[in-house]
């Protein structure tokens, strides 16, 4: 099969049959074989009764699944990316933000040009402010942080080619990260293309100011697992020895100016321990013991995971 479409949907019920019939008006005469996959996460309204509805209207097209509760959308793609049988996939909002017009342009980046993943940039994006300035500031402090040169982060509409999709594992709120996360998984063939957004037509946004905070430390989060996923005592045991040399050499220091001042003036001004950096000392050596504990933890936790064995395989000989 040549194409997927996974679009995640939490309450769009009136969004849904506008936009099925939009994709099929442009998918049917380009692509010979594709497939819609939508994923009702728990939605509250009449979501799933549309998407029955539409399914007798649009098989074989159309495949829908039904989360039990709201997992969130990460959860929502994570599965469409599961099941989905294309060579290509591309993802889309189920709130018509986003312009299945974008489909052939985008899949043409991947088939031919050979991207491994094209990033929809909303460069005249149609939210409101309150939306638009934080995530400027966003996608400015991502792209520092991770290196990777694109504006739009978290736009709803990504292609991708399927064994990218396949290989990058999303849960929590990660889907905001997907361009770093790809990288990480050693996918290095990354772009944006400018894509057309519109305003929201029906029901509203799902993802309030809240986002921004989650967002950062999301952030932190993900950096984290690149980096020390694999070897959690390299970091905490990296901070633990130098916590633990401070709290040394401050000790030292102690100790020899109380040696120094006995031997010269026969008497010392003010005892060890009435000197705040005493304190001090004591309290980093005991974090710098702790965070040797939280290394020793972190990698009894990954011992016992089957992730440490979860490696991507590009290709093989035999
Ligand atoms: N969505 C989802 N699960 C959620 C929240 C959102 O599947 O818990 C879907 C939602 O239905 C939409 C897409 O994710 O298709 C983007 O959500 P939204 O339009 O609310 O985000 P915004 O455009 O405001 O960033
Ligand atoms: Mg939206």
């Amino acid at each position: 099969m040549q194409l997927s479409l996974v679009i995640p949907a939490y309450n769009e019920a009136e969004s849904l049959p506008e936009l099925l019939a939009w994709i099929r008006r442009v998918c049917d005469p380009r692509f010979p074989s594709y497939e819609i996959i939508v994923i009702d996460d728990g939605s509250t309204d009449s979501t799933w009764a549309t998407l029955e509805a539409l399914h007798a209207q649009h098989a074989p097209y159309l495949k829908a699944i039904r989360f039990a509760r709201n997992y969130g959308k990460s959860a929502a793609l994570h599965v469409g990316f599961q099941k989905a049988q294309g060579e290509v996939i591309i993802t889309l909002d189920a709130d018509l933000q986003d312009s299945p017009d974008e489909i052939p342009a985008l899949y043409a980046l991947i088939a031919e040009k050979g991207y491994d993943l094209v990033s929809g940039w909303k460069k005249h994006r149609k939210d409101p402010l309150s939306k638009t300035l934080p995530s400027r500031i966003f996608n400015t402090v991502v792209r520092l942080f991770t290196g990777i040169p694109l504006h739009d982060f978290n736009s709803g509409i990504k292609a991708y080619r399927a064994e990218v999709a396949k290989a990058i594992d999303l849960y929590g709120e990660m889907h905001r990260y997907i361009p770093y996360l790809v990288q990480a998984a050693g996918f290095r063939r990354i772009t944006e293309k400018v894509v057309t957004h519109y305003p929201r037509k029906y029901g509203h946004t799902k993802f309030g100011w809240e986002r921004f905070l989650y967002g950062f430390l999301d952030l932190v989060t993900v950096s984290f697992l690149v980096r020390f996923g694999r070897r959690p005592m390299h970091f905490f045991g990296g901070l633990g020895v130098l916590a633990i040399l401070v709290g040394i050499l401050i000790v030292t220091w102690l100790i020899s100016d109380k040696l120094y001042q006995l031997h010269h003036y026969g008497q010392v001004r003010r005892e060890v321990v009435e000197q705040p950096l005493f304190y001090i000392g004591l309290m980093v050596a005991i974090i710098g013991v702790q965070l040797f504990l939280a290394g020793f933890l972190g990698e009894l936790l990954l011992r016992q995971s089957p992730q440490k064995h979860h490696y991507i395989l590009r290709t093989e000989l035999s």
